[in-house]
């Protein structure tokens, strides 16, 4: 298991992030670089490095993650139009914090899915 990340301090409110969403399993918040309008980071509150470390005991965790960012979509109003959910892993999926999170992208038409 990897070092904890900013990520876990933004979860204890340890770094003063505005929270968009807590419970006991998830955390979500604004992206600090939004690369659209709407770019939201939805975290496991336990610390899990990437999806390689997924177990059996996380998928209620995973799934509420997806939950949560339907809930979000629809606060942000870009449900109807549509949106991307994205997690990236380790280097050639070009991960940079090693704590998993879903991105949830929209507020704009989104480009093509990939760029390689
Ligand atoms: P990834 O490349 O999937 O690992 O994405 C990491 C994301 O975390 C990037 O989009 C960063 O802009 C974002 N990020 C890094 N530090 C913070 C922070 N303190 N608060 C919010 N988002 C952050």
């Amino acid at each position: 298991m990897t070092e904890e990340t900013i990520f876990s301090k933004i979860i204890r409110q340890e770094i003063p992030t505005p929270l968009l969403y807590q419970d006991e399993l998830v955390t979500a918040f604004r992206d600090i670089a939004p690369r659209v309008s709407t770019h939201i980071l939805i975290v496991p509150n336990k610390h899990i490095p990437t999806i390689n470390d997924v177990s059996e005991s996380d998928e209620l965790t995973m799934g509420r993650m997806i939950s949560v960012a339907k809930t979000l979509a629809k606060e942000e109003g870009i449900d109807e139009k549509g949106y991307r959910l994205i997690i990236n892993c380790n280097e050639d999926g070009g991960q940079e914090v090693f704590h998993i999170h879903m991105h949830l992208l929209g507020g704009q038409r989104l480009g093509p899915m990939l760029s390689v």
